[in-house]
């Protein structure tokens, strides 16, 4: 599913991986986690001002067409009031200004409402998630974005194709054959039906994708209790790890078509909000397009089964 090419150097080894489906492509510096760059959790503790906050979620935020915003739980959905996209929601997750541990019922709530909120928009549909602003959160306030757009993004885009091509040529599925050979590697970390395993060809760092056995938002209602326990053990498993911001995509395809694409979950660790604006992202990740990744995936399956007994 993918290759793997090692360059010894005298200074460790390092690995460019490349995924046959896409192209995909990322290069792998297991040494240079010996940098420590790492920071200790840094958070403004000021809540002054906040749009999510209660005070002002119900008087600040837009509504739907109909007026109305959709109320689960402690979570409230309403459209993005500087939208990037056709159909752009926000998901106020909390009450609270500043969690650091999330409740099933928050996330199963959350996620529902982006559902909710998404089945109306009726384009491909992508459910984000950026956790503390070192990981691109404008607002320390938990919240989803719900995207819809009438084109998908590039990298589903790239999915697609490659899977309708797969199909094609092989004859089978594509993610069959991913959870095929996921399942017996050391990658694997958790779950059948929903499988997660850390992606062996990362775009961002210990990059973990859970795999659903649905393709469309209007099929998700009966996974999200599934996916939230899944994202909430990967969230425990990078803090094990050290880190607290992370960003999570789940994406979709639109109902109706037939990519032979199933939807997944894909969530990356971010490096820890710090005062000295120390960053994760350089060069390579936003100008090359070929991240720089620190941990093998292998060796995060590994680590989470060694935590796990
Ligand atoms: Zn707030």
């Amino acid at each position: 599913m993918f290759s793997v090419r090692e360059v010894v150097t005298s200074r460790g080894t390092l690995q460019y991986r490349e995924e046959h489906l896409t192209g995909l492509r990322c290069r792998i510096s297991p040494d240079r986690l010996k940098r420590q760059i790492d920071q200790t959790l840094y958070l403004p503790s000021n809540a002054g001002g906040c749009p999510f906050c209660r005070d002002a979620v119900f008087s600040v935020t837009p509504t739907f067409p109909e007026g109305n915003r959709i109320i689960r739980g402690e979570s409230v959905t309403f459209p993005n009031l500087f939208p990037f996209g056709e159909g752009h929601v926000v998901t106020v997750i909390t009450r609270e200004h500043a969690v650091m541990a999330f409740s099933r019922k928050q996330i199963v709530d959350a996620l529902l409402a982006q559902v909710d909120a998404l089945r109306q928009a009726d384009g491909y549909a992508s459910i984000n998630w950026n956790f503390l602003p070192s990981a691109g959160a404008s607002l320390v306030h938990p919240h989803m974005q719900g995207l819809s757009d009438s084109c998908p993004s590039p990298i589903v885009d790239c999915y697609f194709s490659a899977s309708e091509q797969f199909r094609r040529e092989q004859g089978r599925n594509y993610w069959d054959a991913v959870i095929e050979a996921e399942k017996s590697s050391d990658r694997y970390l958790f779950g059948d039906e929903m499988l997660w395993s850390a992606h062996a060809v990362p775009i961002g760092e210990r990059e973990v994708r859970g795999l659903l056995p649905i393709s469309t938002i209007d099929e998700m209602e009966n996974y999200v209790d599934l996916a939230a326990r899944g994202i909430l053990e990967i969230i425990s498993l990078y803090r094990k790890l050290g880190t607290f911001a992370f960003n999570m995509s789940m994406f979709f395809d639109k109902t109706g078509c037939n990519h032979g694409f199933r939807a997944f979950c894909s969530m990356i660790s971010r490096i820890n909000p710090n005062p000295s604006s120390t960053s994760d992202s350089a060069f390579m990740e936003r100008l090359h397009l070929e991240p720089v990744i620190l941990t093998l995936p292998e060796d995060l399956g590994k680590f989470y089964k060694k935590e796990r007994n």
